[in-house]
């Protein structure tokens, strides 16, 4: 409905790849990246070819999700070729600057001695390269973990490609949503199909009686009133899907942490509703 601009690129699928899922937050540290790579390793345990791109260029998480290191090769093409684990491509800025995997406890590239005006030309050019120059092979399904926010770079990463569809992750506190709902609207403005909302860190499950507890408000019971709209009201108000709920479990960061997903952390639970949670949202 929105008429291109003039002058700005014009969209571009990327090559071999048949659907762009991007998976975004509006603030950080609500759980997106953990979802985004659980969502892809979900995906490809339903025989879905399935890649991840990491779009954080100042913190990538990636490699330590899924514990990979080291400099990607170029094909013939000149193209960069993913690194491989659990069965789930990946690209990520990560590896383009081994440095910043010895700094991976902080997650920060190390570009605060770049001068500000090559910054945006950096970021660009990496951006571009990731965006067009990888050679996923055949892929049904990319997840593009975007970066938190709703800034610059989720813009140029929207007038670059086509995404097909959105995921917003969000926690049931009233701020994150919020931002959520602005992230919503982000979405909106750039045309892109959002396909829903993934409550994360919805509950804790207890470990010995498995009883579970909300942690924070949800604001979805008979308490919510005014401002303080759940996901699911939010969810319904916007007209868009509410995907499902992932609980806070210790387990689930544990395995974050080891570069084992929880989708695919060997140990067996008996009834692994961590892991069902994910495969739900898938
Ligand atoms: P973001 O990408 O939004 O910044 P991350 O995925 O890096 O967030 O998650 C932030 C932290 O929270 C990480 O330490 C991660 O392991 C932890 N975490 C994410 N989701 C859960 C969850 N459902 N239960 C427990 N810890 C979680």
């Amino acid at each position: 409905p929105f008429p291109r601009r003039r002058g700005l690129p014009e969209k571009r699928t990327i090559r071999d790849v048949k659907k762009v899922v991007a998976v975004s937050s509006a603030k950080g540290g609500v759980g997106k990246s953990t979802v985004a790579v659980n969502l892809a390793l979900a995906f490809a345990r339903r025989g879905i070819k399935t890649g991840i791109l990491d779009t954080d260029i100042f913190g990538p998480s990636i490699p330590t999700l899924l514990n990979l290191s080291g400099e990607p090769r170029l094909d013939e093409n000149n193209c960069l070729v993913p690194l491989t684990n659990y069965g789930l491509k990946s690209m990520s800025m990560g590896y383009l600057l081994p440095q910043t995997q010895s700094d991976s406890a902080t997650g920060e590239v190390p570009m605060d001695t770049t001068p500000i005006s090559w910054r945006g030309l950096m970021v660009t050019k990496a951006l571009h390269q990731l965006l067009h120059s990888v050679s996923w092979g055949p892929l049904d399904v990319l997840v593009l973990d975007l970066p938190p926010g709703t800034g610059d770079v989720q813009l140029t990463i929207n007038q670059e490609v086509i995404i097909d569809g959105a995921v917003i992750v969000t926690t049931p506190q009233d701020i994150a949503l919020r931002d959520a709902v602005r992230g919503f609207g982000m979405f909106q403005r750039m045309d892109v199909p959002v396909l829903g909302m993934v409550r994360n860190m919805a509950y804790f499950a207890c470990p010995n009686c498995g009883h579970q507890t909300q942690i924070f408000s949800h604001g979805d019971g008979h308490h919510s009133h005014g401002e303080n709209r759940g996901v699911v009201a939010e969810c319904k108000r916007l007209g868009v899907d509410f995907l499902g709920d992932i609980p806070l479990d210790a387990k689930v960061c544990e395995d974050a942490d080891r570069g084992m997903p929880t989708m695919v952390s060997e140990e067996s639970v008996e009834r692994s509703a961590r892991r069902q949670a994910f495969l739900d949202v898938a």
